[in-house]
């Protein structure tokens, strides 16, 4: 099956989005998101016969289409896949893409903030951001939605909310770590919130002017 090419004034309202993620927490939100909007949510969990998708291309975009274009083949239904990378600019943009494997293909979120704050050591550099690509891939097309949240990265962990590098990183304009933050006060602001943010409003958009 190729991609074809997106139009918007061709795009169908989807009845029921597929998701990529089994994480429970990001069900959630989309789940609460979406059916305002009267999208059905349905998981791998929904579908047979779907085994791991390996995320082994270079970009962030790239891993979120090959998430999303694998679920949209073997289903037919659209699907949604997000992939999410940490850029330190210290570090000439690592771990980036490769944020869940930094230190190691089955690493623990404090070994890669070990590492992370180890390569960090006395480095006065501390700006990084987090970055996301939400991708759908329907009958209607492929459509890339990104967020980004700029921050620094702390010289010691604190928090104890949250996930993955979160007790290291202080978004801008917060003196608290995302860990810190309740989930509510870190989806207003955060790459995932606004990735997904986008993609929301584009939705809305699409049954606002085409009302289908
Ligand atoms: P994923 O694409 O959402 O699975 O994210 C890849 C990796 O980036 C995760 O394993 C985490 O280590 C890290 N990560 C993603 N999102 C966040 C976040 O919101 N806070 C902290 N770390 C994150």
């Amino acid at each position: 099956m190729s991609l074809k090419h997106a139009d918007v004034r061709d795009f169908v309202m989807p009845e029921k989005i597929l998701l990529a993620t089994a994480n429970p927490g990001k069900v959630r939100e989309m789940k609460s998101l979406l059916a305002p909007l009267g999208i059905e949510i349905v998981t791998r969990d929904d579908v047979n016969g779907i085994g791991e998708i390996e995320e082994d291309e270079p970009t962030l975009e790239g891993n979120a289409v090959k998430k999303a274009r694998t679920l949209y083949e073997a289903t037919g239904l659209p699907a949604l896949a997000d992939d999410t990378g940490l850029e330190v600019d210290a570090l000439s943009g690592r771990p980036g893409v490769r944020s869940a494997r930094y230190a190691g293909p089955k690493a623990a979120s404090r070994d890669n903030i070990k590492l992370l704050l180890k390569e960090l050591k006395g480095t006065k550099t501390r700006s990084a951001r987090f970055r996301t690509a939400v991708v759908l891939i329907s009958s209607s097309g492929c459509f890339v939605f990104n967020g980004v949240c700029e921050g620094t990265i702390r010289k010691a962990p604190s928090g104890d909310q949250g996930f993955g590098y979160d007790p290291v990183f202080e978004p801008e304009g917060f003196t608290q770590t995302f860990a810190e933050l309740t989930e509510n006060e870190k989806n207003a602001v955060s790459h995932r919130g606004r990735a997904v943010g986008r993609f929301v409003t584009f939705l809305k958009q699409m049954k606002k002017f085409y009302g289908n």
